[in-house]
Parts: structure tokens; sequence; C-alpha cells
């Protein structure tokens, strides 16, 4: 059983995880750099050890400090959250080695889903539905072959890809070159790995994921889908559960493939199989082998807490479900809310002068922000996560439109205006929107 768990992460997921370990009776490790001495996730902790300077690389990416703080504390087990070093396999094995349990899969998965054309190579073979392209790497003196073979237009993606980055369209054959070129060249400065492959372009679609979660011994479990289709630079800003383009069977139906594929790898941990989704079909598109951030609105919808999900398969005590006791129920919406103008997204670090969170009925604020907290100029821009659940969609977003009146915020910009005006519009009403939809948006009302 696990009995201390150190907590490799900072901001509101340090909160989250640490609420989990509360209720389950489980002492926690903040660890945090010297620029979040005053972090809330520092002072709820039952011990901290601070790690480090304030960039990433000196302190949370700094595996042998990591495992220090581990030994000096007697923590036998770590959750890494999310970003930082939840995907990487390296630290997963240095675990293992020195007998800490690491919360999350086997570095084995880590490192097969880390490579995208390892994933879609083995997606494929557990029968998870796939995008049309190359039988993974292309190379320059290939290219054209292949892309006749898919049909224009086609995405050139890095195999080490993260974040949009190496990612090229090419609409013609014209195109096709240069492509192949700039999407080697930024795969090789930003991962330093040039190897790229081929995927059918796709034009119009949704961005539609299944969570999953297994035990490592051959069970596994969905819990839905989340439709996280409303993006900015391939970053995620509001996502909801259910996807209103989806109906029950086809939500049972893949997340059935899902939930057969991760037992068929043994997978442990909770999981997301990403897919764009287009004219009724699923596209694999890559897997997450970590909590993700928008995981609160499957929580909303299924009553189940993924981080105890998480620390009871880590500790080999099973799944605490069977997928016939998930029950579906109502319908979810989150928004991120990050220290950025709402209309630049330039971040806004500073200090909050005055901070309340929404409450009521179906609400839900995942933050470590308080007033009088400094925002340091570090790390990433979220500040904290609001989510919103309601019977049906319609109450839902009747909900969110009053909670977001009630959200304050001073002393920084946040992006809580640019979720005022889209609980107001039309499109996002009807729920008809693409991954495209929100930066037409947001280039249509700045030209206005
Ligand atoms: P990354 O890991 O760099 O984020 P993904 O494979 O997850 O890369 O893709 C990121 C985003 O790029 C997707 O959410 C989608 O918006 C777009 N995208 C990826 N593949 C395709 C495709 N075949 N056709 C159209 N858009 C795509």
């Amino acid at each position: 059983m696990i009995s201390k768990v150190l907590i490799a992460n900072r901001g509101e997921i340090a909160l989250r995880v640490l609420r989990a370990c509360k209720e389950l009776g489980i002492a926690t490790v903040a660890v945090h750099s010297t620029a979040d001495a005053d972090a809330m996730h520092v002072r709820l902790a039952d011990e901290s050890v601070c790690i480090g300077p304030p960039p990433s690389r000196e302190s949370y990416l700094n595996i042998h400090q990591i495992v220090a703080a581990c030994e000096i504390t007697g923590a036998d087990a770590v959750h890494p959250g999310y970003g930082f070093l939840s995907e990487n396999a390296k630290f997963a094995e240095i675990l293992d080695a020195h007998g800490i349990t690491f919360i999350g899969p086997t570095a084995e998965h880590i490192r097969i889903m880390g490579d995208k054309i390892t994933a879609k190579q083995t997606a494929q073979e557990l029968g998870i539905p796939v995008v049309p392209g190359s039988d993974g790497e292309v190379k320059p003196e290939n290219a054209l072959e292949v892309a006749r073979k898919i049909g224009f237009p086609v995405l050139i993606k890095a195999t080490a890809g993260g974040g949009g980055r190496g990612m090229k369209v090419a609409k013609t054959e014209a195109d096709l070159e240069e492509a192949v070129s700039t999407a080697r060249s930024e795969a090789l400065a930003a991962f330093g790995n040039d190897a790229v492959y081929m995927e059918k372009y796709l034009g119009k679609p949704r961005h539609i994921e299944i969570q999953v979660v297994g035990d490592g011994m051959g069970n596994a479990v969905h819990l839905g889908e989340r439709d996280c289709s409303l993006q900015r630079r391939h970053q995620k800003v509001w996502e909801e559960a259910n996807s209103p383009a989806l109906n029950v069977e086809q939500r049972m139906k893949i997340g059935q493939i899902c939930a057969d594929a991760m037992k068929k790898l043994k997978y442990r941990g909770a999981g997301t199989v990403e897919f764009l989704y287009e004219n009724g079909e699923f596209y694999f598109i890559e897997m997450n082998t970590r909590l993700q951030v928008e995981h609160p609105i499957t929580e909303a919808i299924t009553g189940i807490d993924l981080v105890h999900e998480q620390i009871r398969v880590a500790s080999g005590a099973g799944l605490s479900v069977t997928q016939e006791e998930i029950v579906f129920s109502g319908h979810a919406i989150e928004c991120r809310i990050n220290a950025e103008d709402p209309r630049t997204f330039v971040p806004s670090p500073g200090t909050i002068t005055h901070f309340h969170a929404p409450g009521g009925l179906g609400v839900r604020v995942d933050s470590g922000a308080y007033a009088g907290y400094k925002i340091p100029p570090y790390y990433d821009s979220l500040i904290g996560k609001l989510i919103v659940h309601g019977r049906t969609r319609v109450e839902c977003m009747m909900r969110l439109r009053r909670v977001l009146d009630e959200f304050v915020v001073d002393g920084i910009k946040t992006t809580l205006p640019l979720f005022q005006d889209l609980v107001a519009n039309q499109d996002i009403a009807n729920g008809d929107y693409d991954i495209h939809w929100l930066e037409n948006y947001l280039a249509s009302t700045t030209d206005a």
C-alpha cells in the first residue's frame, strides 16, 4: 500500500492530487521551487521540500532533486500531475529502481505512446481507428508518392511532436516539398528528432477524447468522452462532457473500443485516447498516458474520482468500479482561467488583489489562487479551472452564465471575459463548433 505521496508538480494540479491523498488518508509531500514557497499546495501539504530555483529545468524537471526529496521524507510514491515529468519514461524507471511507486503507467507504455509513429501503429493493432496516412516515417524522397496515395490535402507531423510543433499542411503537390522540409527542421529544433510522418488532413473535425483507466492486469474501463474542440493554437480553452456531437450509441461504441484496447495492452493508470471526429468517423491522433487538465468534467458526470483510481491501481488495489457500474449523469463544462489578456492572450503575471470563487450547486473551482497571491512569471498561465455541472446541457450553460458573473479575480488580467462572450454565443449554445471555430471567432471579433 501507498502511505506517503510526493507530488511532483505545482499549481492547481498539485492541490488536486493533495486533496485526493487526504481523502484516502495518505500523507503528502509538496515540492516547490523558490518562486513557489508561498503556493497553496505547499501550505496545505503535510511536508514540503524546496527543490531548486525558479526555472523548471532546475526544479520541477530535476529528477535527481525529486528522488532526493523522496528519500529525505520517506515518500513511497510519486504523483507527477500533468506536464513536467508526467510522460517521462526515464523518470518512471528511475523511481522504480529506487523502490518508489510511480503513480502512472509503465515506462514501456509511456515510451510507446510518446513516439507518435509507434503510438499510431500500436493503436491500429489494438483495433482503434486511425487517420489514413503513411506507414511509419516519410522521407523527402518518398513524400510525393505517399501523398498521392493518401490524397491532398495532407498533414506532415513530427513523430516526437507535442504542442502542435513540427506540423505542416500541404494543400497541393506544389506545397509538399516545403512542408516536409519545414516540418523536419522544426521537429529537429524542438525535439532533437527530425522524423516525420504523413496523414490525411481533415478539414472540419472536432477533437473528441476518451477517458480510460486500467489496472495493469487486463481490466480496463472507459468513462466516456470529452469534447475539446474549442482550442487556440492547439491549446484547449473550453471542454465539455458529453460531446454535443455524439449520441449514447456512438459514445458507448468508441468507449468500448478504447477500453478493450487498454485491456489487451494491460494498461495501468489513467489515460486519454485522443481522436479527431468528422462525418461520424473517429480518427486516433495520440494517447496521453497521464491525468489531463480537463479530467474534472469526466468526474462531474460519473462521480468517479480519477486520482483515487490512479492511486488504487498504482498500489495494486485494482479499479473501484466495473464498466456496468459507471453511470453517466448530466452535462459538465470546464473553462480554463488563464492569467492572460482575454483578447491578445499575452500573459499577465502579478499579484491578485481580490479573489472570490463562485459557489452553489454544481460548481467546482480547482485553483491554488487566493487574494494576495503573486503569480510567478516562470510557469504556464493557468491559474484555475471552473467546472460547472447540470442535469442537461441547457441547465449547465445557464449555470455557467450565472457563475461567470460571480467570479472575481482582480489585480491581473484573466480569460474570464472570453468565457462570458462564449456562453452568450449562439453557435456555442447550439454545440455547433469544430477545432477551427474559436480561432475564426477571435479573428472576426478582433477585426470588428
Ligand atoms: P500535438 O501532440 O502536437 O498536440 P496532435 O497529434 O495531438 O499533436 O494534434 C494537435 C492538433 O492538430 C489536433 O488537436 C488538431 O487540431 C490538429 N491535427 C492533428 N492531426 C490532424 C489531421 N490529420 N487533420 C487535421 N488536423 C489535425
